[in-house]
């Protein structure tokens, strides 16, 4: 790990080219400016990082976060804060909509406080016609930059100060600084980071797809697939499991594909097998798992395993396979059931969860009602249910025969059905069950001085209220599900 006493790198040097030396050579040349500033406010400066959509996203902003923790910024819940940074998501159109609307109240934030400085990164950043918008309608962003080069905040920071300090004309104060890249096979580790829980942790596994799943936008933002060595990955692993780290979550967007491309690769089955005999790591979870790269050894190392919680998301999308194909998707609804066969013959009480898209066009009810069957047939633990969205950029955008809006909402509303009842099932099967918990946070404070309401995750993902104190969060314990409400369950301690 680099030193992160960053009074410690000469800063009159010449910026190194290599990473990620050059980004603490900046993080150390910002650090000393923003102490300067906050000098003069008499006040240490503040950061927001709001972040939108996935996982990915997350993870990308818990390392913005180290950055700025870094250089002097401290952390502030409300975007009344010194910098603020959008990390975007454009998996709906809708999305976007939401982020020009909350871009434009920023606006009005600035101009209370024309010092503050405005940064908008993540997926929406990748594509074109929102950047171009932004550039026309919303001159005040001092910075735009995407998911490849998140690694480079503080530079890109210290070229933003650097505009502002250089010159005192009003215009020049807000030239917006751009950085998009439209690729790249780059990973620049080990720069700080700031976890969002001391207990569990998100590590990247991979970044990008190569996919191209017809109504998907990732290949398109994050980029081809590429691995992180799996030396790097261990390491950070067994570093978070040192400092608390109880669970791990695998994160990529297949990461059944782990590995490709690496010079010395292994599979991703490999990779968790060799996390799982990590000394001290209590559970290890993964996402997303695509079913056409899900293999035997997958299956048969998480059978083995002692760490590697039962439960699997396997997103289906469809259970036509003429919709499966137009997705792209490479495998048919028997393979999937065939997979399904598979994991719960190796270990009986495993959760499958799944994602569904309902309305893909030329869906008809003949193709919807495959996917109902294989539902029913699947017995899915949960399911994230998706109403079509039209993805512009994407191939399934210019496809003929979208399905109208009411025929998909009826569709949808059959499929919730299907899949409440089946998730009502499988949890209910646990009722009066005693399971381990990984007590995750406070549901309610304490009211009688004593104990208070505390909230835990299932190894199959489900949570659970019951009685706590606070200072059980990051433990697991054995709790008794005394009661099923559906999604939840309320229980209690087992001593
Ligand atoms: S596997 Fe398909 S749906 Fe998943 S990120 Fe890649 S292209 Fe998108």
């Amino acid at each position: 790990m680099f030193d992160l006493n960053l009074d410690n790198i000469d800063t009159g040097l010449q910026a190194p080219e290599s990473e990620p030396h050059r980004q603490y050579h900046y993080m150390a040349k910002c650090r000393k400016l923003v102490a300067k500033l906050a000098a003069v406010k008499g006040r240490k400066l503040k950061y927001h990082v709001e972040t939108f959509g996935c996982q990915m996203n997350f993870k990308d902003s818990e390392k913005l976060e180290g950055v700025l923790e870094a250089i002097g910024f401290e952390a502030e819940e409300s975007e009344k804060a010194d910098i603020v940074i959008y990390n975007t998501c454009t998996v709906r159109e809708n999305a976007n909509t939401k982020v020009y609307g909350r871009i434009g109240y920023l606006g009005k934030l600035k101009k209370q406080n024309p010092d503050m400085l405005i940064a908008l990164c993540g997926c929406m950043m990748q594509e074109a016609v929102a950047v171009e918008k932004i550039k026309n309608s919303y001159r005040f962003v001092d910075l735009i930059f995407g998911t490849h080069n998140i690694y480079k905040l503080a530079e890109l920071l210290w070229k933003v100060y650097g505009n502002r300090l250089s010159d005192n004309r009003a215009e020049h104060r807000h030239r917006m600084v751009i950085d998009i890249w439209k690729d790249t096979d780059r990973i620049v580790e080990e720069l700080p980071s700031v976890l969002k829980y001391k207990f569990k942790a998100g590590v990247n596994i991979m970044f990008g797809c190569n996919n191209f799943c017809t109504y998907c936008i990732v290949p398109y933002v994050r980029g081809r697939e590429r691995s992180r060595k799996y030396a790097d990955i261990l390491k950070e692993i067994r570093d978070m499991v040192s400092n608390g780290i109880v669970e791990v979550m695998l994160l990529g967007q297949n990461v059944n594909s782990y590995g490709k491309g690496l010079e010395d690769p292994i599979s991703f089955a490999e990779l968790l097998k060799q996390a799982d005999s990590i000394d001290g790591i209590k559970r290890i979870r993964f996402m997303t798992s695509h079913p056409k790269d899900l293999s035997d050894e997958l299956i048969d190392v998480m059978a083995h395993s002692r760490h590697i919680c039962r439960h699997i998301h396997l997103p289906v999308q469809s259970g036509s396979d003429r919709i499966l194909k137009a997705m792209n998707r490479h495998y048919t609804a028997a393979d999937y059931m065939k997979l399904i066969g598979k994991l719960r013959d190796a270990m009986p009480d495993i959760a499958i969860t799944t994602d569904i898209i309902v309305g893909f066009p030329t869906e008809t009810e003949e193709d919807f009602s495959d996917t109902l069957k294989l539902c029913e047939e699947v017995g899915f633990d949960s399911a994230f249910t998706f109403i079509y969205s039209k993805r512009t950029g994407t191939p399934a955008a210019a496809m003929e025969e979208q399905v109208p809006d009411d025929v998909v909402k009826e569709r949808f509303d059959r499929l919730l059905e299907v899949i409440q009842r089946s998730s009502e099932k499988r949890a209910s099967s646990l009722a009066g069950k005693t399971v381990e918990v990984l007590v995750e946070e406070l549901d309610r404070e304490p009211n009688d001085g004593h104990s208070c309401m505390l909230t835990g995750r299932l190894e199959n993902n489900l949570l659970v209220h019951f009685k706590g104190c606070p200072d059980m969060i990051g433990k697991l314990l054995n709790v008794k599900l005394d009661e099923c409400r559906g999604f939840y369950f309320l229980g209690s301690i087992e001593e």
